[in-house]
């Protein structure tokens, strides 16, 4: 009966309907729950979400205008750019956004905002690699690796973004020929995902990989791969001219949000010091926000020193990233 009559109010008169925020997430659901309890307990706007892990841009796309999605949350500067690039999104400007989030690891228009930040690092064998052996991205390409790498492919997300990265430092013929030395150092084709590189570490194939650092605090939440996890170090490369490659986890408001203010108190939410905290430490990745600390698991694995060159910078090489993947013919 209220419900009933709430529901005539709303449609008869200039009352506000319930507050809502409809959330298309790449991420599980709950992963993100803490996050969506937070919100709605500080500002009394509920929250739906609907899990699109593949072809979210192309779901917005065939919805348009009466598309019921709010809020976009994905993983990668490559995606988000993707969405910004197919029109599906739009501009949100200020408020605790800009204060918290660096300008490094948002879009210049405001498109979308990273969140948190993921490490692409190397995982090294405790048994057969020194601390403090591996400290460059440069190095990888060093013959003293020979046999030594394991990686997943060279047109994977993860990769393009390293590549691209270090694009925007050495130039693309560098590039290239680090590239190609990389590939000469490779234990074996590139296969399988970030894990199954650590798996390989473990068995004896190959002594480090890349990988994402949250991988690392995943590994240790299975019963079989926590073996994995704890034959390996993190340790942090860093280019020769700058930190720790670092990609994003992100927010975007989509292009036809039916809730906008709602939507961009989410936004805000997420750029707060206490969502920072909650959002990083649920899912093993560092807050965006330089001043919320990392969760003690996470900091345990040691410091980075993020490269602070926009993501946005970077994103512009992946098409470049991807012919020199195809050039050395990287993935054999
Ligand atoms: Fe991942």
């Amino acid at each position: 009966m209220r419900t009933l009559i709430a529901a005539t109010l709303a449609a008869t008169t200039a009352l506000p309907a319930l507050a809502e925020v409809n959330i298309y997430s790449y991420r599980q659901p709950e992963l993100i729950q803490p996050i969506l309890d937070g919100f709605t307990e500080e500002t009394g706007i509920d929250t739906n979400v609907a899990y699109v892990d593949k072809g979210l841009v192309e779901r917005l796309q065939a919805e348009g205008a009466r598309s019921p999605a709010d809020i976009i949350l994905t993983v990668d500067s490559g995606r988000l750019i993707n969405a910004k690039e197919a029109g599906v999104l739009q501009a949100v400007e200020g408020g605790a956004l800009s204060d918290n989030i660096p300008a490094t690891l948002r879009d210049p228009d405001g498109y979308w905002y990273g969140v948190t930040t993921r490490g692409r690092i190397v995982y090294a064998s405790k048994d057969r690699v020194a601390e403090g052996e591996i400290t460059t991205y440069e190095d990888l390409a060093d013959p003293k690796w020979k046999g030594r790498i394991c990686t997943r492919s060279g047109t994977h997300p993860y990769t393009l973004g390293l590549v691209a990265a270090m694009i925007e430092h050495r130039g693309e013929e560098e590039t290239r020929t680090w590239l190609q030395g990389v590939k000469d150092n490779l234990a074996r084709d590139p296969e399988g995902n970030d894990r199954a590189q650590v798996k390989a570490i473990w068995a004896g194939e190959c002594d480090i990989s890349l990988g994402n650092t949250y991988y690392m605090g995943a590994m240790l939440e299975d019963p079989e791969q926590a073996e994995w996890a704890n034959s390996v170090r993190v340790t942090f490369p860093q280019f020769e001219d700058g930190g720790t490659h670092v990609d994003v986890s992100g927010v975007a408001m989509a292009a036809n949000a039916p809730n906008r203010e709602d939507a961009k108190a989410f936004m805000e939410y997420l750029a707060s010091p206490e969502a920072q905290k909650i959002y990083a430490e649920a899912v093993y990745e560092y807050p965006a926000d330089p001043d919320t600390p990392p969760a003690d698991l996470v900091q345990s694995w040691g410091d980075i020193t993020p490269d602070d060159t926009d993501l946005a910078a970077i994103a512009a090489h992946r098409g470049d990233a991807l012919r020199l993947v195809e050039e050395v013919n990287f993935d054999g």
